[in-house]
């Protein structure tokens, strides 16, 4: 951990605002290709402390659209190849989605290796599910469900291990471009927002800073609109489920998942609740809401399951629901890594290595690129 008051007027290659899953994996692909003049800014004492560290782990291939579900057959890919160097990283566990092509098109699943099941063979899997009306299922065999704290540890290990720096307890303030080039970064105390200390200056910027991302960045004079919400995770006892090796299951059509978490449950009742940025709460009491959306599914099974413990955490999107990714036309040096919604782990490391290939010089394909057409905002540039 390297402190910014020892560091200010200091100027680095990269500076990356949020050392969540975003930005350490893209930092972490900049060290790998090269790149070692990074510094990781992050409010926080310490890495993933917003959505990085409150999602459910699931490693699901299958999106709502093509561009979204290449994006996490790559990362799934690179989860997997990451997995033989970092010993229980991911658990190939399978998944079992309930979906219909209003959810996940048939352009999604055709990148996507897997099988229709029948409603017998879901029901072999998870006989618990007494009131299921029946839907069209998918098995997909490589997805399953990854440990976030030791992808986490692996990136921040990467990173510092190939000369990259990161900063807890260091807020990014307003960016300035500079006329020389390159831009000047106010840094503040991460619990004490009003106190500045220190000054960073870097030739490229990376915004990967979640919930945060619209507001700091119309600071800077760089606007984009991005939608908070919230959701919740619930951890219950396994009760007559037992514990059992099983693929994680989600049904798109009622709007849950379930997953085996150690010796108990993590389900989601897939709440998604209008916030703005660290705003964590939601209208309904989570447990109540929780047992009566699966009760049309899971019928009795899931009713007499006691709540171990539950968090809420935010999902961040772009109004069309597609990632911001990469350079923006409007600033040279300035890039995305924001957006990603309920995929943000399945896709860390595909992220990673895009953002980074843009900062390293590559194109950024119009699907995540800003766009008017995608952001409609006033642009004004930065002073
Ligand atoms: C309940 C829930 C379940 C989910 N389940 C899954 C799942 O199973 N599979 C999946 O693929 N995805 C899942 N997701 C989505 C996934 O968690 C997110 O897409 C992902 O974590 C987003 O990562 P991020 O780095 O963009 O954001 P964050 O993790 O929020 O990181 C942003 C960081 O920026 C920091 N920051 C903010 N402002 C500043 C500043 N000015 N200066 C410095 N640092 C700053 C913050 O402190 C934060 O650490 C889930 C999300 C939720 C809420």
């Amino acid at each position: 951990m390297t402190s910014v008051s020892g560091l200010s007027g200091e100027r680095f290659e990269v500076v990356v605002v949020g050392g969540g899953l975003a930005g350490l994996a893209t930092a972490a692909s900049l060290c790998s290709q090269g790149c070692h003049s990074i510094l990781v800014l992050e409010s926080e004492t310490v890495p993933g402390a917003h959505s990085s560290g409150k999602n459910a782990g699931l490693v699901r291939q299958a999106a709502e659209d093509p561009q979204t579900t290449k994006l996490c057959v790559r990362g799934a890919e690179l989860i997997r190849q990451r997995h033989q160097q970092c010993p229980d990283l991911f658990r190939q566990s399978g998944s079992l989605i309930i979906s219909d092509g209003n959810h996940v098109p048939a352009s999604s699943w055709a990148q996507v290796e897997h099988q229709c099941l029948s409603e017998d063979e879901v029901r072999r899997h998870y006989p618990e599910l007494q009131a299921w009306p029946g839907g069209q299922a998918y098995w997909t065999p490589t997805d399953g469900i990854i440990d976030v704290p030791k992808l986490l540890g692996s990136l921040m290990e990467e990173l510092v291990s190939g000369g990259g720096a990161v900063s807890f307890g260091a807020a990014a303030g307003r960016v300035r471009y500079l006329d020389s080039g390159g831009f000047q970064i106010e840094v503040h105390d991460g619990s004490s927002r009003n106190r500045i200390i220190g000054e960073i200056l870097c030739n490229q910027v990376v915004i990967a800073n979640g919930a945060w991302a619209a507001e700091f960045s119309a600071a800077s004079g760089m606007p984009i609109s991005l939608n908070v919400t919230n959701r919740g995770c619930l951890i219950t006892e396994s009760g007559g489920f037992g514990i059992q090796e099983r693929p994680w299951i989600w049904s798109d059509l009622a709007g849950w998942y379930l997953r085996q978490m150690g010796d108990s449950l993590l389900w989601s009742a897939c709440e998604e609740e209008e916030s703005a940025a660290g705003v964590l709460n939601l209208s309904t009491d989570l447990a109540d809401y929780w047992r009566e959306k699966v009760k049309s599914s899971w019928g009795s099974s899931g009713q007499s399951l006691n709540c171990l413990s539950s968090w809420v955490g935010q999902r961040t999107f772009c109004a069309d629901r597609k990632f911001l990714l990469g350079a923006d036309s409007r600033c040279d040096g300035w890039h995305w890594a924001v957006g990603l919604g309920g995929h943000g782990v399945t896709c860390a490391l595909a992220v990673g290595e895009r953002v980074a290939g843009s900062v390293l010089g590559d194109d950024t394909p119009a699907d995540w690129a800003w766009s008017e057409d995608r952001f409609v905002s006033s642009s004004k540039s930065l002073s």
